[in-house]
């Protein structure tokens, strides 16, 4: 069931996921889309999560914004200012770095797996602010069974800065290793399924990185360029139109369906990209979930041997990476 509208209020506004947004050029959604957007959101019942630009937005977009309960997600270091002063606790702010303050509670930290191993240490700082740490690493695609073992060790190494913490009494929240611990069934992007994205267009797509694409004329199967590429999944005027929307859900995915790592994103987006089919997963994004997975499986046993912790969460021991290589089993 749909839940929640993102909408993305210029074509520069922020990337907050795996994808990067190669629009330069700013687009701002009209004021007009905007109030139909807000519309259609209040109609289906909808929680909107606007996606906003690094710069200030005009005065009269303001009140249009607030005429709703919503989250913001902005870059960091500029929170919008809409001339309310209360923030929801859900507000997201997006760094491509390690940024030295964090305003909302919520980071999207978006490193390219090199960049990560390289900060590493910088990232165990991040972990005591008190403050939800998404990682998300860009370029899941290049990921090579050479590096299974280096995400393993630093994986290894934020646990025991995570146990540190937890041996304090505090409640450190990083999606890559302490989300599987407190989950007891799949909690993924859901894009097209709980959520739908709304470009400046007035379209809608599964999630931003299919409006990037559109925009950039990349159909993504193959990464062939085709002047047609639309990937829109219908507009404000005629309401949405999925075709086949069961095969974005979990119990249309095989493999998915039985797989455990609760924690992984599922994203639709690198789905196509590496398989060319929307709900076959590709083998990067399978090992990275399961390498974190048997990661959170060891934070919690860590914690576990200091207290009782979480006992309904139980996270079984297996000895494959991709379910695709078992998928006999499956
Ligand atoms: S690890 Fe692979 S099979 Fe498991 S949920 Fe993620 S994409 Fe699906």
């Amino acid at each position: 069931m749909l839940q929640y509208l993102v909408i993305i209020l210029d074509d520069t506004s922020v990337a907050y996921c795996h994808a990067d947004n190669p629009l330069e050029e700013r687009n701002l959604m009209p004021l007009e889309t905007l109030k139909k957007g807000i519309l259609f959101g209040m109609k289906q019942n909808l929680m909107i999560q606007y996606v906003f630009p690094d710069y200030a937005l005009p005065e009269e977009y303001a009140s249009i914004i607030e005429s709703i309960d919503n989250v913001k997600i902005y870059p960091i270091g500029k929170k919008p200012d809409t001339g309310l002063n209360d923030e929801s606790e859900a507000d997201v702010e997006v760094a491509m770095d390690i940024p030295e303050n964090v305003d909302a509670q919520n980071l999207v930290l978006r490193l390219s797996f090199s960049e990560m191993l390289k900060q590493k240490d910088e990232i165990v700082k991040l972990f005591a602010q008190g403050k939800r740490i998404n990682l998300c690493i860009t370029d899941v695609e290049q990921f090579a069974d050479e590096q299974i073992e280096a995400y393993k060790q630093v994986l290894n190494e934020w646990n025991t800065a995570l146990l540190d913490l937890y041996k304090q009494g505090q409640s450190p929240q990083f999606n890559l290793l302490t989300d599987r611990m407190m989950l007891e069934k799949m909690h993924n992007c859901e894009a097209g399924v709980s959520n739908i994205t709304l470009a400046p267009n007035g379209k809608f797509y599964l999630c931003p990185a299919f409006y990037y694409d559109e925009r950039m004329q990349v159909f993504n199967q193959m990464n062939h360029h085709q002047p047609s590429s639309d990937n829109s999944v219908g507009d404000l005027e005629k309401g949405l139109d999925i075709p086949n929307p069961q095969l974005l859900k979990l119990n249309y995915a095989p493999l998915c369906r039985k797989c455990d790592a609760y924690q992984c994103r599922r994203c639709l987006w690198l789905n196509r990209k590496l398989t060319w089919d929307l709900n076959t997963p590709s083998h990067q994004q399978c090992v990275m979930a399961h390498i974190e997975r048997n990661a959170s499986r060891d934070l919690l046993n860590d914690i576990r041997k200091v207290g009782e912790f979480m006992p309904e969460i139980n996270i079984k021991e297996i000895d494959y990476l991709d379910p695709f290589d078992v998928r006999k089993e499956f």
